[in-house]
């Protein structure tokens, strides 16, 4: 039907104020580390957006939300650039979905032919964090910064350097030259719970929540204000690297460990989406008891080969996707922390 093709005037302008509303939003979210709504509002109304450009593609620009990563780079910080790209995640939010995404995935991987192995899911929580990038030089760590558009991120190296988890120097001596890692930083559910308990005490406001905490935290003007807050951080992937010959991720992460980076104590190798499920229904039951908040899971083909073959859209890798538990009522761990004093 054509009609469908041909946005009327009507559906423009919706589409434009849900664009707006998702850019303010994010805006919100990134720039000012406290989010106006609640991510499942927002990943509703980014859902509706990207169901608008799947139906009238003529609607999609180059400057659309959903052709970019989240993120901008604020005046308060440096602008670097990454040496490799740094990517968002697909998300999925129902069972369902995700097993129509790993079923096409696996049909791309079998289309490549016999030599590709078959698909080992690398399966990770998803830390409900801010995401960072580490560049190590000779095993020293000479920048860090947020993931920015992706491109562009904030140089926070000050701050960072105050996390103890992360080392200054690499451990060994089989680190690339030049290496980025990334992962998120984030504050422990305890660490989090007991920070907010002095505070109230102290007769000041409690934080909101760990994930807008820590990104507040980590962008900080003043390294000595980030360094009175108890960040932690898991790495949970590999950027540019001169020379290094993992055939896998999980392998990396191995390496990783090895050079004395935080690798999650979490994550598994599975064979079979079957797996996969057993993965996020144990983590569904358990998601309180875990050492930091998660918004989901993350499903990464371990394969590095097949990572290159499947390559990347503008905004997420195809050989990943992030399954998103469904939301939960977010403000009552304050509450229990308001009506406990
Ligand atoms: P995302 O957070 O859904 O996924 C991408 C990020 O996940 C990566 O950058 C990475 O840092 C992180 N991640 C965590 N664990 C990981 C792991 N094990 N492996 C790989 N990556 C891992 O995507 P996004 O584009 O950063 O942001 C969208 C999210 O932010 C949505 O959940 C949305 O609800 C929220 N958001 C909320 C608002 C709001 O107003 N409430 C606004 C913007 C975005």
């Amino acid at each position: 039907d054509p009609a469908d093709t041909n946005p009327s005037e009507a559906l423009r302008d919706e589409y434009q104020n849900l664009a707006d509303l998702v850019r303010k939003y994010r805006y919100a979210y990134y720039q000012e580390d406290a989010p106006t709504v609640s991510d499942a509002e927002f990943d509703e109304l980014y859902r509706r957006l990207e169901e608008l450009e799947a139906l009238h593609p003529e609607l999609v620009s180059n400057d659309s939300p959903t052709q970019e990563v989240g993120g901008e780079v604020s005046a308060a910080f440096a602008a670097v650039e990454h040496l490799q790209r740094m990517y968002s995640l697909e998300d999925v939010f129902s069972l369902e979905e995700l097993e129509a995404w790993v079923r096409k995935a696996e049909g791309s991987v079998e289309k490549m032919g016999s030599t590709v192995p078959p698909i080992a899911w690398l399966t990770e929580l998803k830390i409900d964090g801010l995401a960072v990038n580490l560049l190590y030089r000779d095993g020293k760590l000479v920048r860090a910064a947020t993931r920015g558009d992706g491109t562009t991120g904030e140089d926070i190296t000050h701050n960072v350097l105050t996390i103890k988890e992360i080392p200054r120097q690499l451990s060994g001596t089989g680190y690339p030259a030049e290496v980025e890692i990334r992962g998120e930083v984030f504050i422990p559910s305890k660490a989090f719970l007991e920070f907010n308990e002095a505070l109230v005490e102290a007769g000041k406001a409690p934080l909101a929540n760990p994930r807008n905490a820590a990104a507040g935290s980590l962008r900080q003007k003043d390294p000595a204000e980030t360094a009175k807050r108890p960040l932690s951080m898991f790495v949970h992937g590999i950027g540019a690297r001169s020379g290094l010959d993992a055939l896998s991720q999980s392998e990396t992460y191995k390496l990783l460990v090895d050079w004395g980076l935080p690798v999650s104590p979490y994550l598994q190798v599975l064979d079979s989406l079957e797996a996969v499920l057993g993965f996020i229904k144990h983590f569904g039951e358990h998601r309180h008891d875990l050492l930091h908040e998660i918004d989901g899971i993350v499903v990464k083909i371990d394969d590095f080969g097949t990572q290159r073959a499947l390559g990347y859209t503008s905004r997420v890798p195809r050989w990943a996707a992030a399954y998103k538990y469904a939301p939960e009522e977010v403000h009552t761990k304050l509450l229990d922390i308001q009506v406990n004093v």
